[in-house]
Formats: C-alpha cells, structure tokens, sequence
C-alpha cells in the first residue's frame, strides 16, 4: 500500500532523531533513512518530509539545561535546532542531487482556510518542481496556546492540505496494540483499524510514557484527521533498518484505512461542509470549460454576488442561476469584481498585484450532479 501511494507525508519523531544519552542528531539514522525516501522518490512518489527535532537539538546546542518547560527555552533552542536540522536535510538529499525546501507553520497556518490555501500552493509548487519539502512547526514564535506541540497532529493536517493518499508515522513503536506493551507481555499488536471508536482512543489515551499521551494518543487523533481527508495511516517502528521498506515487505505496523479517498474527501468538504459565502454566475463558455473539468477563469465570470474572502467556498451558478459546481474562491468578492470577465495576462495590472491565474482552480471546484 505504501508503494501505491502517489504523495505520502513522512513524519520522523524526535526519538528516532535525537540521541538520548548525547541529545546529538543519529546522522547515520537519518541518513539511511533519507536514502529511502530518495527511493520513493525516484520511482515517482511525491514525498513531504516532517521533521522533529529542533527543540531538542537546539537545546543541547545552547547548553539549555533546567525548566524544560519554558516557553522561552522552548523558543530558543527551536530557533538554534531548526538551522541545524535543515542544514542535515539539505547535506544529506543534496549529496543524491535531490532538491529541498523549509516549511514552517502555525496552528492558524493549517486551521485557517486563507493562509491554508497558500501554504497548499507552496507545496504543490515544490512537489511540481520535484523538491522534497521538509516541514516543522514554528515553534520559535508559537506560543502554548497557539500550538499543536506535537508533528503527529501537525502532519495530519499537512497530509490533508496536500490531499496526500499516505501518513507514515515512524516512531520507536511498532504500531498500535490492543494492551501496553510496556506492562503486558501478551500485548498484540493490531494491524488493521477500519474505524477509530472512543473505546479504541481511550485504550491509547489512558497509558502512560512514551506508548501515551504525546505518544499513542495523538498518533490517534492524527489517524482520525487523516480519516476523514480519505488518507491512510501507518504507525511503524523507525528502528529498524529500513522502516520504509519494512512497510513495503508487510512487518508488523498498524494501518488505519479509510472508507473513501482524498480527492472524494476533499470534494466531500468543498460541497457538503462548507458554507458557502457568496456566488459567481458565468457564462456559458465558462460551463461548458468546467464540464469538461478545467479551472473557472476570470474571464468566463458574468457577476459576483455576496461579500467573501480568498479561500472561502463559493457557489457557481450559470446564467440561469442553476448551481453548477462549489470551489474555494482564489481572489475575495472585491478583487474577483475587479477582475470578472477579463483576462487572467491582466490581473497584475487590474489588481496590483499578479495573483493565480484562475478564480477557482479545477482542484479546488466540484462539479454538482444534477
Ligand atoms: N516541533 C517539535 C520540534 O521540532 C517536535 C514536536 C514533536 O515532538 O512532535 O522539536
């Protein structure tokens, strides 16, 4: 299944990561593991890197010892860290001729639509351009309140933006079990969950340590985003030698497979959850692009009705005001008023400033059946 992915996030824990006894970074570790996703890679999976590690790095680094739990430390050492482990990335992908690029991001990065849509837009463009981004939190400006403090929530939320198919979190567990392993001896690892019930959360919430909280349970809540954004998630243990490939050959992990995929996910979310802010009715040239699957254009828009932000769902509707199809909006109300029914060469002059050339791009537009 992991080879059927086309994009898959990989997240890497700290623990994996970072040596214990020296809080030094285990290159040897990272690099063979970089020598995998190369692999992907190059037999065409789009693969999105999310690294931990600049806390923990960055602490050893300046010497920060004491109150682990102060924000300012926390900031501090995930500034000194982060430089470091970007720069491993960058060394250990760049000696395979292989491209990469940093990706910080907020809770409000992933959570509000706006800013959402361009952090989606930066990764396509990299994925497109054949570079493996390598994503953290910005910890060094997110505060208690404001951050997700763990990668296996944050890289959910990424496999969702990018409607990746795959969620691999590498961890120093072999997956999911019915008891703790660390207290019960007949502890059977489950290798499929179909469904994530309370009972199953529970279970997982309710150990301790490194198989609890920060541990089991938000690789939980990081299956159930990925649930309903239709992509798959594997908990596997990056220990061995070659996790990934490990997966491939069906060691024991525990996958959790969703009842439909990312794309009917998104369209699902698009049409059936948002609510739509306002409308554009186009011309019949701009319906029949759309049926036939293209992006809605500036040109083809006839009137904007309603007052709505970039990044909000709008409905489309024809010009006998029938819905058509539902997309997230690429321009707000005011500037789409602007630019309907002129060029997209022309929107730089129009608007100051050159934005997409498209008012809905095709990935973000579901066509309503009638
Ligand atoms: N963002 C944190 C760091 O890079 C790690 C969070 C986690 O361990 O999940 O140090």
């Amino acid at each position: 299944m992991l080879q059927d992915a086309s994009r898959l996030v990989v997240k890497i824990g700290s623990s994996l990561l970072i040596d214990p006894d020296t809080g030094q970074m285990n290159r040897d570790w990272l690099d063979a593991l970089v020598g995998e996703l190369v692999r992907l890679h190059r037999r065409g999976q789009q693969v999105i890197v999310v690294s931990s590690g600049a806390i923990a790095l960055g602490r050893h680094y300046l010497g920060l010892g004491g109150d682990r739990s102060r924000l300012e430390d926390h900031q501090a050492a995930a500034a000194a860290g982060q430089i470091l482990l970007a720069h491993a990335y960058q060394e250990l992908l760049g000696k395979r001729d292989i491209k990469v690029a940093q990706i910080l991001l907020t809770l409000d990065d992933t959570e509000n639509r706006r800013r959402y849509l361009n952090a989606r837009n930066t990764m396509e463009t990299l994925l497109a351009s054949a570079v493996i981004p390598v994503i953290n939190e910005n910890d060094s400006v997110a505060t208690q309140e404001i951050r997700y403090g763990d990668n296996d929530r944050l890289a959910a939320r990424v496999a969702e933006m990018t409607s990746s198919d795959c969620l691999v979190l590498l961890s120093d567990v072999a997956g999911l079990y019915d008891k703790d392993p660390t207290h019960y001896k007949e502890a059977q690892l489950i290798p499929t969950v179909m469904e994530i019930t309370p009972e199953l959360q529970a279970s997982a919430g309710a150990s301790t340590t490194r198989f609890g909280s920060g541990g089991m349970a938000t690789k939980l809540e990081a299956a159930k985003i990925c649930f309903s954004a239709g992509c798959a998630t594997v908990i596997a243990s990056g220990r061995q030698g070659q996790p990934l490939q490990s997966i491939e050959d069906c060691e024991p992990c525990t996958w959790f497979v969703p009842g439909c995929s990312p794309l009917a996910a998104r369209k699902q979310w698009i049409a059936g959850t948002l609510t739509p802010a306002g409308k554009l009715i186009i011309d019949d040239g701009a319906q029949s692009a759309l049926m036939s699957g293209r992006s809605l254009l500036p040109v083809g828009v006839m009137m904007v009705e309603g007052e709505f932000q970039r990044g909000d769902a709008v409905v489309v509707a024809n010009s006998e005001g029938t819905e058509i199809a539902r997309g997230l909006a690429a321009y707000s109300s005011e500037d789409a008023r602007v630019i309907q029914g002129r060029q997209s060469k022309d929107i730089g002059s129009l608007l100051g400033y050159r934005g997409r050339n498209e008012i809905i791009h095709r990935d973000n537009l579901v066509l309503m059946d009638h």
